[in-house]
């Protein structure tokens, strides 16, 4: 079948939710993706943040090989030896107490969220606990993840959403403020905001948060979805602010593409949680547990929160001469191998425009070119991507 077949065919049977891009991948090799047709591409979006360690890793690839001769699936109803040495490392590179291992993001902030409201129940025995987001957030589609979501546009006829949802300005701690009553239970914030276009919390707001958290017994909750996993240059973003919150969300990267997530707490939210509060069939299985425990050994023998540090200054550097260079780019936000380009103008042709050139990017927010490739991406990576990036934009506008 060719293209054009598989693409009518895709369209004929799969529910419309994207507006897919004209091209089938087929494989992948370090940063570098082929579509069906043989074309090469430099990706600089790693499966959305996904892919940290790059396509087709020797030693990952063998290890989820070797899992899934021996065991793939339990339930939570036994242990499994390769969640129980995941769950210490993610303890450990947390500073964290206990882990509950989910399938997806949303589903790790819909614990989350399970979490801090159980915490408030024991607390006072009722349910009508408030919970503090963000205008601009973005923690998933499911109700509860809807329902924390700052986007009245991806809300908006899903209504009635899970109730006594605020939502402050991020990086206003006043607006934050004004919105605590003796009802909330927890204030939920990415550290770097990602698909809402890039924006890193300023330390006075995280700070601020966390000091009236503390002074109101509110659980503060991270959504690390996209920015953890050595993205920002530190093992999670919250560690380059001095803080740590009380429970926090994990996903995209930490399994390098499987399917898994995580939610995490330290003892005082983690308490809260009795057996029966909460469960999942498949969530924390042998196979993905395996992939997570052997993301962390590589992170560590390949010194990958390293890498990003000595990278990401070039990149930031290359990005910030292509401001200086056209008029229309307005600004460059980010951390680490999370960087946003913002412009004054619409990004949609130039993003269709570098997929030609073979160069894959992805946007965010309104007209923001989002950069979130894989974290082991050299100098001469950053080189192709600014040249090609530099074509699609004179050959757009
Ligand atoms: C992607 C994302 C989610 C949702 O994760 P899924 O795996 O798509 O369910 C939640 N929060 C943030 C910050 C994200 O970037």
């Amino acid at each position: 079948m060719n293209k054009l077949n598989y693409i009518e065919k895709a369209e004929n049977n799969l529910l419309h939710t994207y507006k897919r891009y004209q091209i089938i991948l087929d494989k992948g090799e370090g940063v570098y993706l082929y579509d069906t047709e043989g074309k090469k591409y430099l990706d600089f979006a790693a499966g959305i943040a996904v892919f940290a360690l790059g396509y087709n890793n020797k030693e990952y690839n063998d290890t989820l090989k070797a899992q899934l001769d021996k065991l793939i699936h339990t339930s939570n109803y036994y242990y499994n030896v390769p969640a129980i040495d995941a769950a210490k490392k993610l303890t450990t590179a947390t500073g964290l107490d206990r882990v509950f291992f989910t399938n997806s993001g949303t589903e790790s902030i819909e614990g989350a969220i399970k979490l801090a409201k159980k915490y408030a129940y024991n607390k006072d025995g009722s349910t009508d606990h408030e919970i503090i987001s963000m205008n601009n957030s973005f923690h998933g589609r499911s109700m509860g993840a809807l329902s924390v979501t700052g986007n009245s546009e991806y809300q908006k006829a899903f209504k009635p959403l899970i109730g006594g949802i605020k939502f402050a300005e991020f990086n206003n701690l006043e607006s934050v403020k004004n919105l605590i009553t003796e009802k909330t239970c927890a204030i939920i914030i990415e550290p770097v905001q990602g698909e809402g276009g890039i924006y890193p919390a300023t330390a006075e707001f995280l700070q601020g948060v966390k000091d009236l958290c503390e002074v109101n017994d509110i659980l503060l909750i991270f959504d690390e979805v996209q920015c953890g996993m050595g993205r920002t240059g530190s093992m999670f973003a919250f560690q380059q602010y001095g803080l740590k919150p009380d429970i926090m969300a994990v996903a995209k990267a930490l399994g390098c593409g499987v399917p898994v997530g995580a939610f995490l707490a330290n003892e005082k939210a983690a308490a809260a949680i009795a057996p029966g509060d909460h469960g999942t069939t498949y969530g924390g299985n042998p196979l993905v547990c395996a992939a997570v425990s052997k993301v962390f050994d590589l992170f560590e023998s390949n010194d990958i929160v390293s890498h990003v540090n000595e990278i990401s200054p070039y990149l930031e550097g290359e990005l910030d001469k292509l401001i200086e260079k056209y008029s229309f780019i307005i600004e460059r936000r980010g951390k680490g191998l999370m960087q946003g380009l913002e412009f004054s103008v619409p990004v949609g042709d130039i993003i269709l425009k570098a997929q030609e050139l073979g160069l894959i990017i992805i946007t965010a927010g309104k007209n923001i070119i989002r950069l979130v490739p894989p974290l082991i991406i050299t100098k001469e990576h950053v080189d192709e991507m600014i040249e090609k990036l530099k074509a699609s934009i004179d050959l757009t506008i």
